[in-house]
């Protein structure tokens, strides 16, 4: 099974273009609450369970409502992203602040609303305390360089700018002990859009055995276990989700080996997905410009990689759909292209689709992650609205498309100079 398909048809989405138009991502919030609940259903054994929503996948506060309606908390990683966890209802440790080169300014924030502080660097304990003191609560983001093998989204871990090294982590939580730290938290995110299910697994087998090493060695009892976001989502045909009771049950086995007999139980182990949550039941909705016919043939929409850069990033796969030619036998092939003056501006390459005509309303599926949030506006492209399906049946704009004013937005202001 892939992407799941967008319930709507072609005339309810012509009935909603009137009101706003293409291109706008588009979410479905009932699905989201199911596949929010069928994660926590999942882990329900794990002690305090919870999954802190990686804002930057989905950063819209409705959606982070949403989300904290089910029980699932905030995992931010500056301070517009902190200040929309607020606003979305989040606060004290349903936040955790995993941010690297961190700035004091984003701690004092973070400390502020009670965040949990997720530190990337041994450098970060000092400018922790010279900004926010010695809170009670500190997590460290472990890298375990050479012992695990990553993936192209996030490179290898030795490769990787992120986290405490092996070497140094030990002495990391011995010194925030000296310094009077009273509660403590382990973390890592070594894996991103990974499908198979094993990986995590042996992540949690790694954190595991350093917390009881930690504790063994330093006398830190660690109280929450965070296995980072990376679970993938199908985005190609064949594709398979994740099955997440797979990841559970090996997870509960290692609990059982590892964290019971060192005297650890209960441990908190909590998760920060953002791609698998939100991922699947979003869809940037476009229309067919023009049809050029060069050494190739194009079908340009109104959409472009300024509202969804992964394809252009990672040469990602997403796959598209034509609502209303869903019978249609999919046997022209388009290179399916945005307007930017790039030209990896394009959806896909080679792809086999149903023939286009200008005025085909295109859906361009698994756009709820990672999708708007990477919008930017080189080339004057301006960001899009996005609208939320409403579990009772209305479409509701959850932001508005970006105008020129505000692309100028930046530009008015006081003259102001440096006298040299
Ligand atoms: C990006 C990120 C996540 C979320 O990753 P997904 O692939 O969306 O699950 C979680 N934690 C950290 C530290 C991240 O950088």
């Amino acid at each position: 099974m892939s992407s799941a398909p967008l319930a709507l048809t072609r005339s309810q989405l012509e009935k909603i273009c009137e009101t706003f138009p293409t291109p706008f991502h588009i979410y479905d919030e009932k699905r989201i609450r199911e596949n929010a609940r069928a994660m926590k259903d999942a882990f329900s054994w794990i002690p305090g369970f919870k999954n802190y929503f990686a804002v930057k996948a989905c950063p819209n506060p409705v959606i982070l409502q949403i989300l904290r309606e089910e029980g699932f908390g905030a995992d931010c990683s500056s301070l517009p992203e902190l200040i929309m966890a607020e606003k979305a209802g989040i606060t004290g440790e349903n936040i955790m602040f995993t941010s690297n080169d961190t700035p004091a300014e984003e701690f004092v924030e973070a400390a502020r609303l009670g965040a949990v502080l997720n530190l990337d660097d041994i450098t970060h304990m000092e400018t922790m305390e010279k900004s926010v003191g010695i809170p009670e609560l500190v997590c460290f983001r472990y890298n375990p360089g050479e012992a695990r093998t990553g993936n192209a989204i996030i490179g290898h871990p030795s490769e990787a700018k992120y986290g405490v090294t092996s070497e140094q982590i030990l002495d990391a939580y011995s010194l925030m002990k000296e310094k009077g730290v009273k509660r403590f938290g382990l973390h890592t995110m070594v894996a991103s859009n990974e499908l198979n299910g094993d990986y995590f697994i042996e992540t949690a087998r790694m954190l595991f055995t350093l917390a009881a090493d930690i504790n063994k060695k330093t006398g830190v009892r660690i109280e929450f276990i965070n296995m980072g976001g990376g679970i993938g989502i199908p985005y190609k045909p064949g594709d398979k989700a994740v099955n997440l009771s797979h990841i559970s049950d090996g997870m509960k086995e290692l609990y059982e080996q590892i964290l019971i007999p060192s005297g650890l139980d209960p441990m908190r182990i909590v998760f920060e997905c953002g791609r698998m949550v939100t991922g699947p039941y979003g869809y940037l909705v476009s229309r067919v410009r023009h049809i050029a016919e060069k050494y190739k043939t194009y079908a340009g929409l109104d959409a472009s990689m300024a509202n969804l850069m992964r394809p252009a990033l990672y040469g990602a796969y997403h796959h598209i759909s034509v609502p209303g030619k869903e019978n249609y036998p999919s046997e022209k092939i388009y290179d399916v292209t945005g307007s930017l003056c790039e030209n990896n501006d394009k959806f896909a390459v080679d792809r086999f689709l149903p023939e286009l005509d200008p005025g085909d309303l295109v859906v361009i599926h698994d756009t709820g992650a990672h999708g708007y949030a990477m919008g930017f506006n080189y080339n004057g492209k301006l960001r899009s609205s996005e609208l939320l399906l409403q579990e009772n049946g209305k479409v509701r704009l959850i932001r508005r498309a970006e105008r020129v004013e505000d692309y100028f937005a930046t530009l008015s202001f006081d003259e102001e100079t440096v006298d040299l």
